[in-house]
């Protein structure tokens, strides 16, 4: 092992939390490099300009910044164009049978839904555990009562209005990319996120990624280069990559946490402790897929931002009831003219069984799903199915809490291991902003000061603070007992020796 390595920091992944960290770093002048496995930068921020670099962002992974109201939300202090909210409460809802809701109806459902949410939170801040679906089986305001008062007396949940809200509730899956039976009805609980509406990066989340990259220094990149194994045993940091051997003082992982429970997870050597192990194996990784689709001329309301939908796949021999949200581009990102696209979104089990069919099946099920709602379409000019489940360094969409998961098992990725060694970031690592942008923004941001303190020796007590959180790897903890033995018997030896002096002074004497 040489005796200074090549880097002083090593970042894992070219994606939002990595750049963000590898930015910080490359300002205080440390010599960074970027590992990155694909062949692009920005991981599940995918920004593509199909119709040229000018005209519109077409994003296949992350779309809106989340929060936005009194700019506290960090990504809007680095994005200068930025749309006008996205109008969710005039979201046009179609019932099962594609005909509109009635839009009273439908804002009483979105209504329930919220009140459904928070006591969700309420609950779990009390001290109650366990799933979405579960909480809403012994919810007696959710399950209990017709609040439209019209079920048939004796009977709930049965009328064509609380069929529309049992539906809408279905609404969590696709924000969290979970199935309900396996969210927490913590999920939520999170503090701290920021607060306002939803907006989006007009030039696309990439342009965000280009500038940060653009502004640096020294840093250099490496894609097409797939992490394999980390050995943080030595004084240093080794690398092993699909195309070679790299050495740092400290290494900053951003690795989603699909991968790292993925039977591909890059091996660290020691093993990672067993509260992070634990967090990788209860922490939930869910899916969100999109199908985007360009048409000649828009052929639905051009100004509805949002269509809430059924969809029943169960002839092609998917799930009966998939929730489908249809999302009006031109009006989200509000340009005038062409091109005209509407994004399906689905998840958790919709997503994971669609990723099942090729492109061919699964564009005419969204065309005649459209054709249903809509009336006949104009020409279909181009498409874009995603599977992010089926892309080996995501494995899935974004993290959530799980019915057996706890706020913990995210923090604990706040602590770097091997004596600060080894950083973590990524939008797994933060329990205020988690499975957002600006949550691997922030994550990557502390990660880069963590490292500074680490490289820069700033902060002394690393270790000592590491290991009073008492994460140690079985490793570091059979070193800190020997260290203890060895520590005790100087002691005795020194202690012997002062002894030894005091007893030849007292007989000289
Ligand atoms: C469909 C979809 C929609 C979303 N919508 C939103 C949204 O509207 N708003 C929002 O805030 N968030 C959204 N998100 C979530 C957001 O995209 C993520 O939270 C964020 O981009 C994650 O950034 P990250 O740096 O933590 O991880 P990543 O972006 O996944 O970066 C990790 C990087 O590590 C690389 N990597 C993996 N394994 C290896 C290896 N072995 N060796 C080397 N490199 C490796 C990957 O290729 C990747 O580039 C969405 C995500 C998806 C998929």
């Amino acid at each position: 092992m040489r005796s200074t390595p090549e880097y002083d920091v090593i970042v894992i992944g070219a994606g939002m939390s990595g750049i963000s960290a590898a930015s910080e770093l490359d300002k205080k002048g440390l010599r960074v490099l970027v590992l990155e496995a694909r062949d692009r930068i920005g991981g599940r921020i995918n920004t593509i300009y199909p119709f040229g670099p000018d005209n519109v962002a077409v994003e296949l992974g992350a779309q809106w910044i989340h929060g936005t109201e009194a700019n506290l939300n960090p990504l809007l202090h680095l994005i200068d164009n930025v749309s006008l909210p996205s109008d969710w409460e005039h979201t046009k809802m179609f019932n099962k049978h594609g005909a509109l809701v009635d839009p009273q109806v439908a804002s009483k459902c979105l209504e329930a839904v919220e009140q459904l949410g928070e006591r969700c939170v309420e609950a779990y801040k009390k001290g109650e555990r366990g799933s979405f679906a579960a909480f809403m089986a012994r919810d007696v305001e959710w399950s209990g009562k017709c609040i439209f008062g019209t079920c048939p007396p004796g009977k709930v949940l049965v009328c064509a209005n609380c069929v529309e809200k049992v539906f809408v509730g279905r609404e969590f899956e696709n924000v969290e990319g979970a199935e309900l039976d396996e969210l927490s009805i913590g999920e939520k609980a999170g503090e701290g996120n920021f607060e306002g509406d939803n907006a989006i990066p007009v030039k696309g989340y990439r342009w965000l990624l280009e500038k940060l990259i653009r502004e640096m220094h020294s840093t250099e990149f490496r894609f097409g280069c797939e992490v394999q194994s980390i050995d943080y045993s030595g004084e240093f940091v080794t690398i092993f990559t699909s195309r070679g051997i790299h050495h740092a003082k400290t290494i900053v992982s951003t690795i989603p946490l699909g991968v790292m429970k993925s039977p591909h997870a890059p091996k660290f050597t020691p093993p990672l402790p067993p509260a992070y192990q634990h967090s990788i194996k209860t922490l939930g990784f869910g899916l969100l897929d999109k199908t985007i689709l360009t048409f000649e001329k828009s052929f639905w309301p051009p100004s509805t931002h949002g269509f809430q939908s059924h969809l029943d796949l169960s002839p092609h021999g998917g799930p009966s009831d998939a929730f489908i949200l249809l999302f009006n581009l031109k009006a989200g990102i509000q340009y005038n003219g062409d091109p005209n696209i509407i994004v399906a979104y689905y998840a958790a089990n919709v997503a994971d069984w669609l990723e099942t069919l090729p492109d061919e099946k699964v564009v005419p099920i969204f065309l005649n799903h459209l054709t249903h709602l809509f009336g006949a379409p104009t020409p279909l000019l181009s498409h874009t199915v995603t599977r992010w489940r089926n892309e080996k360094y995501s494995c899935g969409s974004y993290s959530y809490l799980s019915k057996g998961s706890e706020f913990s098992d995210q923090a604990v990725w706040t602590r770097p291991v091997g004596g600060g060694k080894v950083v973590f970031a990524g939008e797994h690592t933060i329990e205020t902003h988690f499975a957002t942008v600006h949550g691997a923004l922030l994550s990557g941001r502390r990660a880069a000061e963590q490292v500074l303190k680490k490289v820069e020796g700033v902060d002394e007590d690393f270790e000592k603070k590491e290991k009073g959180f008492g994460e140690g790897s079985e490793e570091e903890e059979e070193e800190e007992e020997e260290d203890l033995v060895k520590g005790n018997w100087k002691g005795f030896v020194v202690m012997g020796v002062v002894v030894l002096i005091a007893l030849v002074v007292y007989m000289t004497f």
